[in-house]
């Protein structure tokens, strides 16, 4: 990688260590199950990203640099989960209007798109005209439909596991890391049954659904400090 001594630098050595110690974990698995499955792929990665996160914030000392660090993480957060869900849903939408009224015109799509993310921003922002071309950028549309799901569940899945890791402490370790040893040997809902969640219990998806609430919050706080 590329290392130029900045916070993203470091987040992204986290990332790819995270992979490397996925791997070496899953390495007891032969050739044709040691690798991850999609949705488990990133598990590794963006757990170590959130270690690394949480100390990086305790040693920082200005409001201004742990203020950036967060709304960076925030930000790839509601790109992750929120972003992808949209993309989701506009694919959906755009599948069944091919299916029930035939072939859609350009105009169709471009007006789809734009209505699927405006929905995500909410009042937030209101996108300009030209962001409705944007669809165009994205190959999956056509050739992976659907598969954008497994970003979405991928994040809260780790978000969830990590406030699992600050509910259990110690005893999370030795489970989190039987998890990254079976590779893609089981599913990732056996996978999760085995650590003792589970997958189906919308406690365990809020757990990780009020972490990104709690990041909000401590953003709003950090910056209301610095008016
Ligand atoms: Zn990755």
């Amino acid at each position: 990688m590329n290392y130029t001594g900045k916070p993203r630098d470091v987040m992204t050595l986290a990332h790819e260590l995270g992979h490397g110690i996925h791997d070496v974990l899953a390495s007891k698995q032969n050739l044709l199950n040691y690798h991850p499955v999609l949705p488990l792929a990133e598990t590794a990665s963006t757990f170590g990203e959130m270690l690394v996160f949480d100390r990086l914030q305790s040693t920082l000392e200005s409001a201004e640099e742990r203020l950036a660090l967060l709304c960076g993480k925030i930000e790839g957060i509601f790109a992750t989960v929120f972003r992808q869900i949209a993309m989701y849903r506009f694919e959906q939408e755009a599948h069944r209007l091919r299916r029930e009224k035939g072939e859609q015109t350009t105009e169709a799509y471009c007006e789809l798109w734009q209505r699927m993310m405006q929905e995500m921003f909410g009042d937030s922002l209101t996108l300009g005209e030209d962001h409705q071309w944007w669809w165009l950028y994205i190959p999956h549309v056509f050739q992976l439909s659907f598969y954008v799901y497994a970003y979405s569940f991928g994040e809260l899945l780790v978000l969830s596991l990590y406030a699992q890791y600050q509910r259990d402490g110690e005893s999370f370790v030795p489970r989190y890391f039987d998890l990254l040893s079976a590779g893609c040997s089981a599913t990732p809902s056996q996978l999760v049954t085995d650590m003792g969640i589970d997958i189906a219990s919308p406690d365990f998806w809020q757990g990780g659904c009020d972490l990104i609430r709690e990041k909000v919050e401590q953003a709003k706080a950090l910056a209301a400090t610095m008016k």
